[in-house]
């Protein structure tokens, strides 16, 4: 990049002003990363201060069964396969009970997209989950299970809606986003939730007062003006309902077994580098969102760590087991973490733990970075 656009592109995130599809593409073509992350780190402070937002949640996957293939799933299973489950409203219950001791705050349920499986499953177990954890809110379905919803019980999103609603739901999540840009998804997407209903499905769900998440799978076969593409649709959408709560880039992992369901495992995955970058200019672009998060479980808890200076805010989570796509991970990434280790993570990187709600309302403060722990080198975990 030449030091005439750099200034420029300085100037005006400094000034607060929103930055264009043209310089999205230059951003990522920067290979200056200490300058990105200079940047996307004071637009970072400057609305979040030196906090580091998480909460203690577990993820839960009622059935693994899919009637999708997509490219980069190595989770999906078809009817009958080995491996292949679908949970029983009372094991849902019973494994949800199991974490409770722990103190979550969120169950976040996402699903395969089940042929057979009725539509009355699906808020009978919302409401069965909430009778029995009812301090414990409920973040579940991306827009293509509710889109396939739809399709099999001859509702409106609306009325599908209003009965998860109903039955406990408190906020979507923020899957199937993938990258929305036609030329990629083609490729890689097998449901038929594309941008048209992805988007109808959060905006419906905003004008219901649920807030929601949104996502970006990143570093497999799409380049950076398809992510520039992906944050500013949703910026547009932000700008209608203001009911995103958080962005979350999430890196492709390619499969180390092999596993044939993953059709884009030869692909090599993002470096740190791209890692980072793509956290830097998601902040510096997407402007009116006010949470960038790092799903740590996707990119390693040292890269997880070093992103928070690069526009991140938020961690997720305290997870016990996270499956859709760690199948494909065989690079020893762990698959759970307490509160004390998200404690310490964020401390050590030299900010402040904030342990927060679905909502995002703060639950606790914690202390902030402790120095004596400088004294010795800490072990990391990944
Ligand atoms: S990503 Fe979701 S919809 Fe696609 S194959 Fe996997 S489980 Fe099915």
């Amino acid at each position: 990049m030449d030091a005439g656009l750099q200034r420029e592109l300085e100037q005006k995130v400094y000034a607060g002003e929103r930055l264009s599809y043209a310089d999205g593409v230059a951003l990522y073509d920067s290979d200056d990363l200490a300058w990105l992350g200079g940047l996307a780190h004071h637009v970072r402070t400057k609305r979040n201060g030196d906090r580091v937002l998480f909460n203690v949640n577990r993820h839960l996957n009622l059935t693994n069964v899919c009637t999708a293939s997509c490219a980069y799933c190595s989770f999906q299973r078809k009817p009958g396969e080995k491996d292949a489950y679908t949970m029983r409203i009372e094991e849902a219950v019973r494994l949800a009970k199991v974490m409770e001791p722990s103190g979550i705050t969120e169950l976040h349920i996402v699903n395969g997209l089940h042929p057979t499986l009725p539509w009355k499953y699906y808020p009978k177990v919302l409401a069965e989950l909430k009778a029995a954890l009812p301090n414990v809110a409920l973040k579940a379905f991306t827009a293509t299970e509710i889109h396939y919803f739809e399709r099999i019980s001859k509702l409106s999103a609306n009325e599908v809606l209003d009965t998860l609603i109903d039955a406990g739901l408190e906020s979507l999540t923020g899957g199937g986003a993938e990258i929305f840009d036609w030329e990629v998804r083609q490729h890689i997407v097998d449901h038929q939730t594309h941008w048209e209903d992805w988007s109808r499905i959060h905006r419906l769900a905003h004008s219901k007062g649920l807030r929601t998440p949104a996502t970006m799978l990143y570093g497999h076969i799409e380049h950076p003006r398809h992510r520039v593409d992906h944050v500013l649709r949703l910026r547009e959408l932000q700008d209608e309902t203001g009911g995103f709560v958080v962005f979350i880039p999430l890196r492709f992992q390619h499969d180390a077994d092999g596993d044939p369901r993953n059709r884009l495992m030869t692909q090599p995955m993002a470096t740190g580098a791209e890692v980072l970058k793509t956290f830097a200019v998601s902040r510096l672009l997407f402007d009116n969102i006010d949470h960038i998060k790092n799903f740590w479980v996707m990119h390693g808890l040292t890269t997880a760590a070093l992103s928070l200076s690069f526009g991140a805010d938020d961690l997720d989570g305290s997870v016990v087991e996270y499956k859709i796509t760690h199948d494909a991970d065989g690079f020893g990434t762990p698959t759970t973490m307490t509160r004390e280790d998200l404690l310490a993570l964020i401390r050590d990187a030299g900010f402040t733990p904030v342990e927060r709600d679905t909502r995002y309302r703060v639950l606790t403060t914690y202390d902030g970075p402790d120095r004596a722990r400088r004294d010795v080198p800490q072990p990391i975990s990944a």
